[in-house]
Protein backbone atom coordinates (compact mmCIF):
# COMPACT_ATOMS: atom_id res chain seq x y z
CA UNK A 1 0.00 0.00 0.00
CA UNK A 2 1.47 3.26 -1.15
CA UNK A 3 0.18 5.78 1.02
CA UNK A 4 -0.11 3.63 4.49
CA UNK A 5 2.48 3.70 6.83
CA UNK A 6 1.80 0.97 9.01
CA UNK A 7 -1.20 0.51 12.54
CA UNK A 8 -0.43 1.89 15.49
CA UNK A 9 -2.26 0.95 18.53
CA UNK A 10 -4.27 3.28 20.75
CA UNK A 11 -3.86 2.14 23.64
CA UNK A 12 -0.28 1.29 24.03
CA UNK A 13 1.14 2.60 20.64
CA UNK A 14 2.93 -0.50 20.02
CA UNK A 15 3.01 -0.84 15.84
CA UNK A 16 2.37 -2.89 13.24
CA UNK A 17 2.37 -3.60 9.65
CA UNK A 18 -1.13 -2.98 7.87
CA UNK A 19 -1.71 -6.60 7.10
CA UNK A 20 -4.85 -7.96 5.10
CA UNK A 21 -6.37 -9.22 8.40
CA UNK A 22 -5.41 -7.03 10.83
CA UNK A 23 -7.19 -7.35 14.06
CA UNK A 24 -6.44 -5.65 17.91
CA UNK A 25 -3.40 -4.92 19.48
CA UNK A 26 -1.85 -8.09 21.79
CA UNK A 27 -2.69 -5.38 24.46
CA UNK A 28 -6.54 -5.75 23.65
CA UNK A 29 -6.44 -1.96 22.34
CA UNK A 30 -7.50 -1.32 18.61
CA UNK A 31 -5.41 -0.26 15.98
CA UNK A 32 -5.15 2.84 14.09
CA UNK A 33 -4.32 2.72 10.36
CA UNK A 34 -1.41 5.62 9.95
CA UNK A 35 -0.36 7.18 6.44
CA UNK A 36 2.87 9.02 4.66
CA UNK A 37 0.34 12.62 4.21
CA UNK A 38 3.75 13.94 2.49
CA UNK A 39 3.24 11.30 -0.23
CA UNK A 40 -0.73 11.38 -0.22
CA UNK A 41 -0.25 15.49 -0.81
CA UNK A 42 2.08 14.86 -3.11
CA UNK A 43 -0.19 12.88 -5.49
CA UNK A 44 -3.41 14.75 -4.91
CA UNK A 45 -5.21 17.84 -4.65
CA UNK A 46 -8.14 19.85 -4.45
CA UNK A 47 -7.72 20.14 -8.30
CA UNK A 48 -7.54 16.42 -9.33
CA UNK A 49 -10.06 15.18 -6.77
CA UNK A 50 -12.57 18.02 -8.39
CA UNK A 51 -12.09 16.16 -12.30
CA UNK A 52 -12.54 12.91 -11.00
CA UNK A 53 -15.32 11.07 -12.68
CA UNK A 54 -15.17 8.11 -10.16
CA UNK A 55 -18.52 9.00 -7.27
CA UNK A 56 -18.63 6.73 -4.81
CA UNK A 57 -16.23 6.22 -1.42
CA UNK A 58 -13.09 4.88 -3.70
CA UNK A 59 -12.70 8.46 -5.81
CA UNK A 60 -10.73 9.02 -2.01
CA UNK A 61 -8.90 6.05 -3.05
CA UNK A 62 -5.26 7.50 -1.85
CA UNK A 63 -6.77 8.16 1.49
CA UNK A 64 -7.81 4.57 2.06
CA UNK A 65 -5.70 1.28 2.74
CA UNK A 66 -5.78 -0.94 0.14
CA UNK A 67 -3.56 -2.19 -2.69
CA UNK A 68 -3.23 -0.40 -5.39
CA UNK A 69 -4.77 -3.18 -7.83
CA UNK A 70 -7.60 -3.96 -5.08
CA UNK A 71 -10.80 -3.91 -7.19
CA UNK A 72 -13.34 -1.54 -6.07
CA UNK A 73 -16.31 -3.96 -4.75
CA UNK A 74 -19.52 -3.93 -6.85
CA UNK A 75 -21.96 -1.50 -5.51
CA UNK A 76 -21.84 2.24 -5.43
CA UNK A 77 -21.16 3.11 -1.68
CA UNK A 78 -20.92 6.97 -0.91
CA UNK A 79 -21.09 10.08 -3.01
CA UNK A 80 -24.42 10.58 -0.97
CA UNK A 81 -26.44 14.32 -1.41
CA UNK A 82 -25.57 16.89 1.02
CA UNK A 83 -28.36 19.23 0.96
CA UNK A 84 -28.84 22.41 1.91
CA UNK A 85 -31.61 22.61 4.01
CA UNK A 86 -33.01 25.72 3.92
CA UNK A 87 -36.30 24.96 5.90
CA UNK A 88 -34.71 23.13 8.40
CA UNK A 89 -31.94 25.43 9.04
CA UNK A 90 -35.08 28.62 9.61
CA UNK A 91 -36.98 25.84 11.66
CA UNK A 92 -33.57 25.57 13.97
CA UNK A 93 -33.01 29.23 13.63
CA UNK A 94 -29.48 28.34 12.28
CA UNK A 95 -27.42 30.14 10.42
CA UNK A 96 -26.56 27.47 7.70
CA UNK A 97 -27.72 23.65 8.16
CA UNK A 98 -26.93 21.25 5.55
CA UNK A 99 -28.07 17.73 5.71
CA UNK A 100 -25.68 14.32 4.75
CA UNK A 101 -28.47 11.85 3.66
CA UNK A 102 -26.30 8.36 4.24
CA UNK A 103 -29.76 6.66 4.07
CA UNK A 104 -29.39 6.46 0.70
CA UNK A 105 -26.76 4.30 0.35
CA UNK A 106 -27.30 1.20 -1.24
CA UNK A 107 -28.27 -1.22 1.84
CA UNK A 108 -29.22 2.15 3.11
CA UNK A 109 -27.23 3.30 5.96
CA UNK A 110 -23.50 4.81 6.70
CA UNK A 111 -22.60 1.26 6.90
CA UNK A 112 -21.96 0.40 3.95
CA UNK A 113 -19.18 2.49 3.95
CA UNK A 114 -17.10 0.26 6.53
CA UNK A 115 -18.62 -2.93 5.02
CA UNK A 116 -17.64 -1.98 1.37
CA UNK A 117 -14.12 -1.66 2.49
CA UNK A 118 -14.26 -5.45 4.70
CA UNK A 119 -14.94 -6.74 1.25
CA UNK A 120 -12.54 -4.91 -0.58
CA UNK A 121 -9.73 -6.26 2.60
CA UNK A 122 -11.53 -9.90 2.67
CA UNK A 123 -10.72 -9.73 -0.90
CA UNK A 124 -6.64 -9.06 -0.55
CA UNK A 125 -6.75 -11.43 2.77
CA UNK A 126 -7.93 -14.20 0.24
CA UNK A 127 -10.84 -14.82 2.27
CA UNK A 128 -14.94 -15.78 1.18
CA UNK A 129 -16.43 -15.81 4.10
CA UNK A 130 -16.90 -12.75 5.93
CA UNK A 131 -18.28 -12.55 9.20
CA UNK A 132 -19.65 -9.78 12.01
CA UNK A 133 -22.44 -9.38 14.64
CA UNK A 134 -24.55 -6.37 14.61
CA UNK A 135 -27.42 -4.22 16.16
CA UNK A 136 -28.65 -4.74 12.23
CA UNK A 137 -27.12 -2.14 10.22
CA UNK A 138 -23.84 -3.79 10.06
CA UNK A 139 -25.28 -6.76 8.98
CA UNK A 140 -27.44 -5.99 6.29
CA UNK A 141 -24.50 -3.82 3.91
CA UNK A 142 -22.12 -6.86 5.25
CA UNK A 143 -24.80 -8.87 3.61
CA UNK A 144 -25.22 -7.09 0.41
CA UNK A 145 -21.76 -5.96 -0.32
CA UNK A 146 -20.22 -9.47 -0.09
CA UNK A 147 -23.57 -10.96 -1.88
CA UNK A 148 -22.49 -8.55 -4.64
CA UNK A 149 -19.23 -9.50 -4.78
CA UNK A 150 -20.28 -13.40 -4.77
CA UNK A 151 -18.61 -13.81 -0.56
CA UNK A 152 -20.54 -15.74 2.02
CA UNK A 153 -21.43 -14.13 5.26
CA UNK A 154 -22.30 -15.31 8.48
CA UNK A 155 -24.19 -12.23 10.66
CA UNK A 156 -25.17 -12.52 14.10
CA UNK A 157 -27.97 -10.16 15.41
CA UNK A 158 -29.47 -9.60 18.31
CA UNK A 159 -33.55 -10.82 18.58
CA UNK A 160 -34.64 -7.53 18.57
CA UNK A 161 -33.44 -6.10 15.19
CA UNK A 162 -36.00 -5.03 12.80
CA UNK A 163 -37.58 -6.67 10.55
CA UNK A 164 -36.75 -4.50 7.93
CA UNK A 165 -33.28 -5.06 8.50
CA UNK A 166 -33.90 -8.68 8.80
CA UNK A 167 -35.85 -9.00 5.93
CA UNK A 168 -32.77 -7.89 3.90
CA UNK A 169 -30.49 -10.55 5.27
CA UNK A 170 -32.22 -13.18 4.12
CA UNK A 171 -32.69 -11.38 0.85
CA UNK A 172 -29.01 -11.06 0.40
CA UNK A 173 -28.89 -14.57 1.08
CA UNK A 174 -27.03 -14.36 4.80
CA UNK A 175 -26.30 -17.16 7.27
CA UNK A 176 -28.35 -15.17 9.87
CA UNK A 177 -27.66 -16.08 13.26
CA UNK A 178 -30.39 -14.41 15.83
CA UNK A 179 -29.35 -14.59 19.25
CA UNK A 180 -31.58 -15.21 21.78
CA UNK A 181 -30.24 -12.02 24.39
CA UNK A 182 -28.85 -8.12 23.64
CA UNK A 183 -26.26 -6.92 21.32
CA UNK A 184 -23.37 -7.79 24.30
CA UNK A 185 -24.06 -11.68 23.83
CA UNK A 186 -24.49 -11.48 20.23
CA UNK A 187 -21.18 -9.96 19.52
CA UNK A 188 -19.54 -12.27 22.17
CA UNK A 189 -20.61 -15.14 19.98
CA UNK A 190 -19.90 -14.20 16.59
CA UNK A 191 -16.45 -13.10 18.34
CA UNK A 192 -16.42 -17.12 19.39
CA UNK A 193 -17.50 -18.34 16.18
CA UNK A 194 -15.16 -16.20 14.28
CA UNK A 195 -12.20 -17.99 16.18
CA UNK A 196 -13.48 -21.24 15.72
CA UNK A 197 -14.49 -21.15 11.88
CA UNK A 198 -11.55 -18.25 11.02
CA UNK A 199 -13.58 -15.85 8.62
CA UNK A 200 -12.68 -12.46 8.14
CA UNK A 201 -13.89 -10.83 11.02
CA UNK A 202 -15.92 -7.09 9.81
CA UNK A 203 -16.67 -6.37 13.51
CA UNK A 204 -16.02 -2.47 13.49
CA UNK A 205 -14.29 -2.25 16.95
CA UNK A 206 -11.74 -4.94 15.94
CA UNK A 207 -11.08 -4.66 12.47
CA UNK A 208 -9.28 -1.32 11.77
CA UNK A 209 -9.51 -0.84 8.15
CA UNK A 210 -13.45 -0.54 8.69
CA UNK A 211 -13.55 2.66 10.13
CA UNK A 212 -10.71 4.04 7.40
CA UNK A 213 -14.10 3.36 5.42
CA UNK A 214 -16.27 5.28 7.51
CA UNK A 215 -14.15 8.05 7.15
CA UNK A 216 -14.77 9.07 3.70
CA UNK A 217 -18.22 10.88 5.06
CA UNK A 218 -16.16 13.43 5.81
CA UNK A 219 -14.21 13.36 3.08
CA UNK A 220 -17.36 13.39 0.99
CA UNK A 221 -18.99 16.49 2.94
CA UNK A 222 -16.12 18.90 2.85
CA UNK A 223 -15.46 18.43 -1.25
CA UNK A 224 -19.03 18.65 -1.32
CA UNK A 225 -18.40 22.03 1.04
CA UNK A 226 -16.07 22.94 -1.31
CA UNK A 227 -13.58 22.77 1.65
CA UNK A 228 -15.35 25.47 3.80
CA UNK A 229 -15.14 23.98 7.29
CA UNK A 230 -18.29 24.16 8.97
CA UNK A 231 -18.29 24.81 12.23
CA UNK A 232 -20.26 21.59 14.42
CA UNK A 233 -21.28 17.98 12.58
CA UNK A 234 -23.92 16.20 14.65
CA UNK A 235 -23.99 12.59 14.47
CA UNK A 236 -25.45 9.54 16.13
CA UNK A 237 -22.95 7.44 18.53
CA UNK A 238 -23.39 3.73 19.78
CA UNK A 239 -20.26 1.71 18.99
CA UNK A 240 -18.08 5.05 18.77
CA UNK A 241 -16.57 3.87 15.03
CA UNK A 242 -19.04 6.18 13.38
CA UNK A 243 -17.88 9.18 14.75
CA UNK A 244 -14.44 7.90 15.43
CA UNK A 245 -14.54 7.48 11.19
CA UNK A 246 -15.54 10.93 10.59
CA UNK A 247 -12.85 12.63 12.98
CA UNK A 248 -9.85 10.76 11.24
CA UNK A 249 -11.50 11.61 8.04
CA UNK A 250 -11.14 15.23 8.79
CA UNK A 251 -7.79 14.62 10.53
CA UNK A 252 -6.53 13.19 7.47
CA UNK A 253 -7.73 16.25 5.25
CA UNK A 254 -6.00 18.80 7.88
CA UNK A 255 -3.07 16.87 7.68
CA UNK A 256 -2.92 16.96 3.43
CA UNK A 257 -3.72 20.28 3.75
CA UNK A 258 -7.15 19.74 2.13
CA UNK A 259 -8.21 22.30 5.13
CA UNK A 260 -6.77 24.52 8.06
CA UNK A 261 -9.26 23.86 11.06
CA UNK A 262 -11.69 21.40 12.00
CA UNK A 263 -15.22 21.48 13.48
CA UNK A 264 -16.56 21.00 16.45
CA UNK A 265 -18.53 17.16 16.48
CA UNK A 266 -22.03 16.69 18.64
CA UNK A 267 -21.53 13.13 19.43
CA UNK A 268 -25.72 12.63 20.30
CA UNK A 269 -26.61 9.27 21.95
CA UNK A 270 -30.31 7.92 23.28
CA UNK A 271 -31.18 8.68 26.92
CA UNK A 272 -31.65 5.16 27.33
CA UNK A 273 -27.88 4.50 26.49
CA UNK A 274 -25.41 6.84 26.64
CA UNK A 275 -22.08 5.27 27.78
CA UNK A 276 -19.49 6.79 25.72
CA UNK A 277 -20.84 10.55 26.31
CA UNK A 278 -21.47 9.92 30.09
CA UNK A 279 -17.60 8.81 30.50
CA UNK A 280 -16.50 11.67 28.29
CA UNK A 281 -18.46 13.89 30.50
CA UNK A 282 -17.77 12.34 34.00
CA UNK A 283 -13.79 11.80 32.58
CA UNK A 284 -14.10 8.25 33.76
CA UNK A 285 -13.02 4.75 32.42
CA UNK A 286 -16.53 3.56 30.60
CA UNK A 287 -18.48 1.64 32.54
CA UNK A 288 -21.94 -0.76 31.00
CA UNK A 289 -25.38 0.86 30.67
CA UNK A 290 -28.37 -0.82 30.05
CA UNK A 291 -30.28 -0.96 26.16
CA UNK A 292 -33.18 0.97 26.41
CA UNK A 293 -33.99 2.91 23.48
CA UNK A 294 -36.08 2.72 20.16
CA UNK A 295 -33.02 3.70 18.24
CA UNK A 296 -31.58 0.01 17.94
CA UNK A 297 -28.88 1.09 15.63
CA UNK A 298 -27.24 2.85 18.80
CA UNK A 299 -28.86 0.73 21.14
CA UNK A 300 -25.27 -0.18 22.58
CA UNK A 301 -24.63 -0.84 26.48
CA UNK A 302 -21.16 -1.52 25.90
CA UNK A 303 -19.53 -0.01 23.03
CA UNK A 304 -16.37 -2.10 21.37
CA UNK A 305 -14.64 1.04 20.44
CA UNK A 306 -14.47 3.75 23.04
CA UNK A 307 -11.22 4.78 22.96
CA UNK A 308 -11.52 6.30 19.36
CA UNK A 309 -14.59 7.69 20.07
CA UNK A 310 -13.83 9.45 23.21
CA UNK A 311 -10.63 10.63 21.80
CA UNK A 312 -12.45 12.17 18.92
CA UNK A 313 -15.36 13.91 21.23
CA UNK A 314 -12.24 15.10 23.45
CA UNK A 315 -9.97 16.43 20.58
CA UNK A 316 -12.92 17.85 18.57
CA UNK A 317 -14.01 20.02 21.81
CA UNK A 318 -17.08 17.95 21.28
CA UNK A 319 -20.49 18.73 22.63
CA UNK A 320 -22.27 15.21 24.39
CA UNK A 321 -26.28 15.60 23.88
CA UNK A 322 -29.06 12.80 25.08
CA UNK A 323 -32.05 12.46 23.28
CA UNK A 324 -35.23 10.77 24.44
CA UNK A 325 -37.43 8.20 22.29
CA UNK A 326 -39.67 11.09 21.85
CA UNK A 327 -37.12 13.35 20.81
CA UNK A 328 -35.57 10.66 18.44
CA UNK A 329 -39.25 10.68 16.62
CA UNK A 330 -40.22 14.04 16.41
CA UNK A 331 -36.91 14.82 15.30
CA UNK A 332 -37.97 12.02 12.78
CA UNK A 333 -40.80 13.63 11.62
CA UNK A 334 -39.34 17.21 11.51
CA UNK A 335 -36.87 15.58 9.09
CA UNK A 336 -39.35 14.12 7.02
CA UNK A 337 -41.65 17.34 6.76
CA UNK A 338 -38.92 20.26 6.59
CA UNK A 339 -36.14 18.12 4.89
CA UNK A 340 -38.00 15.74 2.84
CA UNK A 341 -35.85 13.13 4.29
CA UNK A 342 -36.94 9.96 6.28
CA UNK A 343 -34.17 8.21 8.43
CA UNK A 344 -35.01 5.81 10.84
CA UNK A 345 -34.46 6.39 14.83
CA UNK A 346 -30.98 6.16 15.03
CA UNK A 347 -29.77 7.82 12.07
CA UNK A 348 -31.87 11.03 12.88
CA UNK A 349 -30.46 10.70 16.41
CA UNK A 350 -28.10 13.46 15.77
CA UNK A 351 -30.24 16.07 14.42
CA UNK A 352 -32.15 15.03 17.51
CA UNK A 353 -29.62 16.46 19.36
CA UNK A 354 -28.84 18.93 17.26
CA UNK A 355 -32.64 20.59 17.95
CA UNK A 356 -31.78 20.18 21.76
CA UNK A 357 -28.96 22.06 21.41
CA UNK A 358 -30.04 24.86 19.54
CA UNK A 359 -33.01 24.81 22.01
CA UNK A 360 -31.14 25.22 24.67
CA UNK A 361 -28.96 28.03 23.48
CA UNK A 362 -25.64 25.88 23.81
CA UNK A 363 -25.26 25.98 19.61
CA UNK A 364 -24.61 29.75 18.59
CA UNK A 365 -27.24 30.65 16.08
CA UNK A 366 -24.66 32.09 13.72
CA UNK A 367 -23.04 28.61 13.32
CA UNK A 368 -23.28 26.69 10.34
CA UNK A 369 -23.67 22.69 11.02
CA UNK A 370 -23.54 19.50 9.30
CA UNK A 371 -25.87 16.83 10.23
CA UNK A 372 -25.48 13.81 9.36
CA UNK A 373 -28.35 11.35 8.82
CA UNK A 374 -26.81 7.74 8.94
CA UNK A 375 -29.69 5.00 8.20
CA UNK A 376 -33.25 5.56 6.18
CA UNK A 377 -36.59 5.40 7.69
CA UNK A 378 -37.78 1.96 5.45
CA UNK A 379 -35.04 0.17 7.87
CA UNK A 380 -37.91 0.63 10.95
CA UNK A 381 -41.57 1.70 9.70
CA UNK A 382 -43.36 -0.07 12.62
CA UNK A 383 -41.78 2.39 14.93
CA UNK A 384 -42.38 5.54 12.29
CA UNK A 385 -45.99 4.51 11.75
CA UNK A 386 -46.58 4.93 15.70
CA UNK A 387 -45.05 8.42 15.52
CA UNK A 388 -46.58 9.84 12.09
CA UNK A 389 -50.01 9.01 12.42
CA UNK A 390 -53.35 7.88 10.95
CA UNK A 391 -53.80 8.94 7.02
CA UNK A 392 -57.66 9.76 6.23
CA UNK A 393 -59.53 6.21 5.40
CA UNK A 394 -62.37 6.80 3.01
CA UNK A 395 -63.78 4.60 -0.15
CA UNK A 396 -64.00 5.39 -3.60
CA UNK A 397 -66.97 8.08 -3.09
CA UNK A 398 -66.21 11.41 -3.59
CA UNK A 399 -68.66 13.23 -1.80
CA UNK A 400 -67.43 10.98 1.64
CA UNK A 401 -63.87 12.51 0.52
CA UNK A 402 -65.60 15.88 1.04
CA UNK A 403 -66.86 15.10 4.29
CA UNK A 404 -63.75 13.66 5.56
CA UNK A 405 -61.97 17.07 4.23
CA UNK A 406 -64.83 19.15 6.10
CA UNK A 407 -64.57 17.59 9.31
CA UNK A 408 -60.79 17.45 9.48
CA UNK A 409 -60.48 21.28 8.14
CA UNK A 410 -58.47 20.20 5.26
CA UNK A 411 -59.70 21.98 2.75
C1 LIG B 1 -24.25 1.84 13.46
C2 LIG B 1 -25.10 3.03 13.36
C3 LIG B 1 -24.81 4.20 14.09
C4 LIG B 1 -23.69 4.35 15.05
O1 LIG B 1 -22.44 3.90 14.63
P1 LIG B 1 -21.42 3.32 15.71
O2 LIG B 1 -20.20 3.02 14.96
O3 LIG B 1 -22.07 2.10 16.28
O4 LIG B 1 -21.27 4.39 16.73
C5 LIG B 1 -25.67 5.26 13.92
N1 LIG B 1 -26.74 5.20 13.10
C6 LIG B 1 -27.02 4.11 12.37
C7 LIG B 1 -28.21 4.12 11.47
C8 LIG B 1 -26.21 2.99 12.48
O5 LIG B 1 -26.52 1.89 11.78
ZN1 LIG C 1 -1.66 -2.20 22.45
Amino acid sequence: MKYVTGARCVKCGKRYDAVPDLTNCECGGILDIEYDYEHIRADVNKDTLRDRKLFSMWRYREFLPVEEDTKEPPLRVGWSPLYDAERLREKLSLKKLYVKDDGVNPTASLKDRASSMAVAKAFEAGQDTIACSSTGNAASSLAGNAAAAGMKTYIFVPERAPKGKVAQLLTFGANVISVQGNYEETFELSKAAIDEYGWYNRNAAINPYLSEGKKTVSLEIMEQLNWSVPDFIAISVGDGCTIAGLWKGLKDLKEAGFIDRLPRLISAQAAGCFPINRAVRENKALAPMEENTIADSIAVGVPRNPDKAMAAIRESDGITVEVTDEEIMAAQKLLGRYAGVFGEPAGVTGTAGLKKLCEEGIIDKNSTVVSVVTGNGLKDVENAIKYAGEPLKCRNDMNELKEEFKKRGII
